[in-house]
């Protein structure tokens, strides 16, 4: 963990966020690397989520909703966690994550727990006495029930069918930790998907399936992921079954994506809060039923991190150490690099013109200066799945070499072929 904290740093992939004035504690910093990075795994979500399936559609809702939105989910009344103090050193922990009585930063003794509320308030509105009080959301998916009559009714869904968002959400963390796997600020990519009641178990069982394969299909060693169902007296208040995909990260198993069962709680709710009636009504047989609930809630900065360690590696080459990134060339943050083999006799200028021409296509890296062993190695470090060469050869016949990472395997083709030859490589598109 500790070196792929410093690669990511390093390389900036991530930093801590506010880090000049010391930091903040849950928060990070996406830097030009992680960026693309992040954005290329919750584009292949999206891809495989929404693009290609014909009962998924997708949302972009505030972040800030009406207070009475939390009421009636029951985050008000039940998003808490149950906390302890030490009455030493003050530290505050989550009760069901100690391991044993004692505080275990100091060892000293600690308070009965306690109830402390997750959400992130804040306060909207101009004047003081005017303004509401209402919170950051904590799970993106409340505004997916909130618009579920929107939805369906303007995009002409129906049941079966699912609503999809990637955003920000917000958790006042006890104890945020284990670098971005549990921040205070974090992006969740959430599905409902509204089925009849009897529906619910097949639709649970095909939702499990579904999420896994996309698991293998960004690269997950399939040997590091397990599901874990929640036992019935651990469910939470909406559930009546939750199973988790877990990863085995190097501090051990976490979770990276819920599967719950929220029946028609949700709605139902809502309905009740708003006064507005949330049923949907199938004109095909016309009945009126409020549709069952299965969500998949995942998060894209803990899928970032499982694919950061599964890729990160380490191996020696010629009795020097080689770091690696083995990323699924689709999440790639660059996909080839043009280096030319020395500056001078106009190899420069070839490589330049020909890494303008590729980035229209994707996102190219060019890179003259030193060895041009130690240009590979800079590439592998941020896994960029592709090096092209341009060397005096190019210069005679317009052809360049292509080393792949992976292998380090050197291939020559002609300049003109290779738009075609990393595009489909690095694409997410899926046969
Ligand atoms: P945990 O038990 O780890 O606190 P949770 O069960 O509360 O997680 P959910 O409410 O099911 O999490 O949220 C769905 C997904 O959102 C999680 O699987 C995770 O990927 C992501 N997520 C939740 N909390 C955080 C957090 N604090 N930091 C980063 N990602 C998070």
């Amino acid at each position: 963990m500790k070196d792929l904290v410093s690669l990511c740093t390093r390389k900036g992939f991530i930093f801590q966020s506010s880090g000049i004035y010391g930091g903040i504690n849950g928060c990070w910093d996406f830097g030009p690397l992680g960026v693309e990075l992040k954005r290329n795994l919750k584009d292949d979500w999206w891809y495989t989520f929404v693009q290609m399936r014909d009962d998924i559609v997708g949302l972009d809702a505030s972040i800030i909703t009406h207070p009475e939105v939390w009421v009636a989910s029951g985050h008000v009344a039940e998003f808490h966690d149950i906390v302890v103090d030490c009455k030493e050193c003050k530290h505050r922990f989550r009760a069901d994550h100690l391991e044993g009585p004692k505080c275990p930063d100091c060892g000293g003794e600690l308070t009965e727990p306690k109830q402390f509320n997750s959400m992130l308030r804040t306060r909207l509105g101009v004047s003081e006495d005017t303004a509401v009080e209402t919170y950051l959301r904590p799970e993106t998916c409340q505004s997916i029930f909130v618009d579920f009559k929107e939805v369906y009714s303007s995009s002409r869904m129906q049941v079966p069918f699912g609503i999809a968002q990637i955003g920000k959400s917000f958790r006042n963390e006890v104890n945020p930790r284990n670098f971005i796997f549990r921040s205070r600020e974090f992006e969740q990519m959430e599905i409902e998907f509204f089925c009849k009641a009897e529906d619910e178990t097949k639709w649970f069982e095909a939702w499990k399936i579904a999420i896994w394969q996309w698991y293998l299909d960004i690269g997950l060693t399939e040997s590091k992921m397990r599901w874990l169902a929640h036992p019935k007296e651990a469910l939470a208040h909406y559930s009546s079954r939750t199973e988790d995909v877990e990863y085995e990260f190097p501090f051990g198993w976490g979770e990276l994506q819920g599967l719950a069962n929220r029946g028609c709680f949700d709605l139902t709710q809502h309905s009740k809060h708003s006064g507005k009636d949330l049923s949907y009504f199938d004109a095909t047989t016309n009945e009126r039923y409020m549709p069952s609930v299965i969500e998949p809630s995942a998060g894209a900065d803990r899928t970032t991190l499982a694919v950061l360690c599964d890729a990160y590696d380490e191996e020696e080459v010629d009795g020097e150490k080689r770091i690696v990134l083995r990323l699924d060339p689709k999440l790639s943050p660059i996909k080839a690099a043009i280096l030319p083999l020395v500056k001078k006799d106009g190899l420069a200028e070839l490589a330049q013109g020909l890494e303008l021409k590729l980035r229209r296509k994707f996102n190219t890296f060019y890179d003259q200066s030193g060895a041009i062993g130690r240009r590979y190695r800079r590439m592998d470090e941020i896994g960029t799945p592709f090096c092209i060469c341009v060397d005096y050869e190019s210069k005679e016949n317009g052809t360049v070499t292509v080393r792949d990472r992976d292998s380090m395997e050197q291939v020559r083709m002609p300049m003109d072929e290779l738009a075609a030859y990393i595009g489909k490589r690095c694409s997410h598109e899926r046969d």
